[in-house]
């Protein structure tokens, strides 16, 4: 917790749920990304939180931006951002949004199939277009799933094709799955994608772009590895798999930026035991699944929850959300202990909530509100 998250806590100048982030640490995280891997340029992954303040922020701070879509890629020009730094970083793509993102002057875009090239071709003639490689995403916790991404082989074959086409071809991209634990996951992608770059050399095609993606994992309950021992991972696989004749290398951090510089503060609407659960003891919040902790489907990203200033032993809860949907559970697995004291109207503390939070909240499902959002 921040001096500032905890001042903005004290104030009590808020209803619940809310969200607060604190900007400073935002750009403190961006700084130790770029201290950790300063041979590769930062583009900010907009799905993680795309609040204006903290685009403001990042565009200040020289960070480029990966975009999803054109309303992010907006997002991002009204904060201030070259078009030149803007990579349209989905593989599926409306024509209608890359036609508009050409018009504003991005120029990079990505693709995974022979039919989103065919729409950029049209789209956005002469763009630089990298192609997306589908890699092991083991050791995520939030795995991205097969739903991008391509064999090294047939984006070989699309990128002589993009070249044919008219567009640049420029490089390829990757990415091992969010919260990804492990550094191994990055070393086989790198080498899987340096042999893209050979194959096409011997095509007469000089690729220049290795996009690393994000995954960087933050520390939620359970400890992991420093952003340091991935910069010297990737950068150690970079140099064994590209010698002396390194690309330009990029990455698209979201939850490494944004992750733990928000917290977000929750209402106990009813703590009770449920004989038809074994009498466990069930605490419901006014935050949930449909507020914006999405991430907890599975147990995935298992959140630390705090309840400050409530005294007495922790003893076994289930923790869910607070509407009359049955998925609506955040832990009941896992093993979350919280103080037996904890009763209707107490504030919980949900640490490390500034990622893949505020915009996973749903517009009112039964009528409950999204969280409130602070920039602080
Ligand atoms: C979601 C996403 C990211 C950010 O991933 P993190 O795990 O939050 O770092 C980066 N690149 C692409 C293409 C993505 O879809």
């Amino acid at each position: 917790m921040t001096p500032k998250l905890a001042r903005f806590l004290d104030s009590g100048a808020y209803a619940t749920p809310a969200v607060a982030v604190d900007l400073d640490r935002v750009a403190a995280n961006f700084a130790a990304l770029h201290a950790a891997l300063p041979d590769a340029a930062i583009y900010y992954a907009v799905k993680a939180n795309p609040a204006a303040p903290i685009l403001d922020r990042l565009a200040g701070l020289g960070s480029r931006f990966d975009a999803a879509s054109i309303e992010e890629i907006r997002a991002c020009l009204a904060a201030g951002a070259d078009p030149g730094t803007i990579s349209f970083g989905n593989t599926v793509k409306k024509q209608s949004a890359i036609a508009e993102a050409h018009e504003h002057g991005v120029e990079l875009f990505a693709f995974d199939s022979g039919e989103e090239l065919a729409k950029l071709a049209q789209a956005a003639p002469g763009a630089k277009v990298y192609c997306r490689l589908s890699v092991s995403q083991s050791g995520a916790d939030w795995p991205l799933s097969r739903k991008f991404g391509t064999s090294a082989d047939h984006a070989r074959d699309l990128l002589i094709e993009a070249r044919d086409l008219g567009l640049i071809p420029h490089g390829v991209s990757f990415h091992v799955g969010s919260q990804q634990t492990g550094v191994g996951a990055y070393r086989t992608a790198i080498a899987q994608a340096a042999m893209v770059f050979t194959d096409l050399r011997a095509r007469g095609i000089d690729l220049r772009l290795l996009n690393l993606g994000g995954g960087f994992p933050i520390r939620y309950r359970e400890d992991v590895p420093p952003i340091e021992t991935f910069g010297e991972a990737i950068m150690a696989s970079v140099r064994a798999a590209f010698g002396n004749d390194l690309p330009d290398l990029l990455i698209e951090p979201g939850r490494a930026v944004v992750g733990d510089a928000g917290v977000a503060v929750s209402e106990v609407v009813l703590a009770c035991a449920r004989a038809e659960d074994g009498g466990r003891r069930w605490v419901y919040l006014d935050i949930g699944r449909f507020g914006g902790l999405a991430e907890t489907e599975g147990e995935a990203i298992r959140y630390r929850i705090s309840a400050p200033g409530i005294a007495g032993a922790a003893t076994p809860a289930v923790i869910a959300g607070p509407s009359c949907d049955g998925v609506d559970v955040m832990y009941r697995d896992t093993g979350y202990r919280l103080p037996s004291a904890l009763k209707a109207g107490d504030r919980v503390l949900i640490h490390d909530t500034g990622a893949y939070v505020t915009t996973y909240a749903s517009q009112g499902f039964n009528g409950f509100p999204p969280p409130q959002e602070y920039y602080l």
